[in-house]
């Protein structure tokens, strides 16, 4: 036999295999609604302008390609905790936050879990909201953490089953770690209110949880990056001690580029120092140091008064047009084509995404017959509609209901 026979085919990514099944469909009406890329309004990726601006000032000081740190570009990573913790926050005035570049999102929670697997002195249980995005659980499961579940979403109110969460924290055992999704939650587009923070925040302060936030869409959800930085300054400002995720792939267009921040508030700076010490043993076998490009296009923005602006005015159309095809996804069904059942929720959902409530056998049958593809969970990136297909949308989910 050969030395591989007996490994088993895995299944495909649940996510990325969507768009592998949209790529091999040739027909002309198809619409991609599986990954969480934006698009513009003609359905093509979309370079933000700020981004090619710096670029195109980067390449003019003609830059080497030498090593970074392992923690990456300092200069980029004080800009992205600035960004995150806003210029009032304590431990940042106090220089105690231990920050570090990370290969994205998913970078920033795999050397988050490793380290919290490594070092963090209690449980090593974290829960995750129900649902979360897949990626989650293998990423805190693979970093030697074990992983369970509270509830997040209320399928009968499709929205926050609140009760249930706060139930859930409260019976999770002492020092537990507990994921957050600081702004547009990933796949249901349902946020708690400030309310709502404030009174997680008490509980996680009650049972001594331990607050990891993954912050992956900041800017993204209302447009504005201090207003979706709310669960994350108010925790800090309680005198929780964080851990958080940032990715730049959604509100920079960066995906590709793979540029994110990990970073974890600590007691002083010499805690901080230590901390540091030891995320460069976590990071320096698993990938050495991170890469160069993305990093200096983002703190080039971060750090430019004028840049910075533009880029927030970008942030903001991105996530108004992808709130005004909320608006024109709920009125095309409810008042276009009376299509049956109740469509508040794809108005009131924050974010890329809306969870539609639509059943595997309806996203089944919406691929094979309108090739329209999105996750079998019902959740559609609602940056994948525009004017041109938001009507053949409609129709082929009022179609698939009926
Ligand atoms: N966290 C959540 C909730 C996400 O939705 C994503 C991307 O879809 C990520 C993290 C990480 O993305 P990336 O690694 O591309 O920054």
């Amino acid at each position: 036999a050969s030395t591989w026979s007996a490994v088993p085919a895995g299944p495909p990514d649940p996510i990325l295999g969507v768009t592998e099944a949209y790529k091999a469909d040739k027909d002309p009406r198809k619409i991609n609604l599986g990954v969480g890329a934006y698009r513009d309004e003609h359905g093509k990726p979309y370079v933000l302008p700020s981004v090619k601006e710096a670029e195109a000032r980067l390449s003019a000081l003609k830059p080497d390609k030498e090593y970074l740190p392992i923690t990456g570009l300092a200069e980029f990573t004080q800009n992205a905790a600035l960004l995150a913790y806003g210029a009032d926050s304590e431990p940042l005035k106090q220089g105690s936050i231990s920050v570090t570049q990370s290969i994205s999102g998913t970078g920033a929670l795999r050397i988050g879990g490793a380290f919290l697997a490594r070092h963090y002195p209690n449980s090593k249980i974290i829960y995750l909201p129900v649902p979360s995005w897949g990626n989650h659980t293998p990423i805190f499961r693979d970093s030697g953490l074990e992983v369970r579940g509270y509830r997040y979403f209320d399928k009968k109110t499709v929205g926050l089953d609140f009760e249930g969460l706060k139930a859930d924290l409260l019976a999770a055992p002492e020092q537990s770690i507990v994921l957050l999704h600081a702004c547009a939650h990933n796949p249901t587009g349902v946020d708690p209110t400030q309310e709502q923070w404030a009174q997680i925040s008490d509980i996680v302060k009650e049972r001594k949880l331990f607050p990891f936030f993954d912050m992956a869409y900041q800017g993204f959800a209302s447009g504005s990056t201090s207003h979706d930085a709310f669960a994350v300054r108010h925790f800090v400002s309680e005198g929780h001690h964080i851990a958080l995720a940032q990715s730049f792939a959604k509100n920079m267009g960066l995906y590709g580029e793979r540029v994110g921040a990990f970073s974890l508030t600590t007691t002083d700076p010499d805690e901080k120092a230590r901390v540091n010490s030891q995320l460069k043993i976590v990071i320096r076998p698993t990938y050495s140091n991170p890469p160069l490009h993305g990093a200096r296009i983002a703190n080039k923005i971060l750090g430019d008064k004028a840049l910075y602006t533009q880029w927030e005015s970008e942030v903001k159309g991105m996530a108004d047009r992808i709130i005004s095809m909320r608006e024109k996804l709920y009125s095309a069904l409810t008042h276009d084509l009376k299509t049956p059942g109740e469509w508040g929720h794809i108005k009131s959902q924050i974010g890329m995404f809306s969870f539609t409530g639509l059943t595997p056998p309806q996203t089944k049958a919406l691929a094979e017959k309108a090739h329209v593809y999105m996750t079998a969970d019902g959740r559609i990136s609602m940056a994948g509609l525009n004017g041109g297909n938001i009507e053949y949308f409609a129709e082929s989910v009022d179609a698939a209901v009926k």
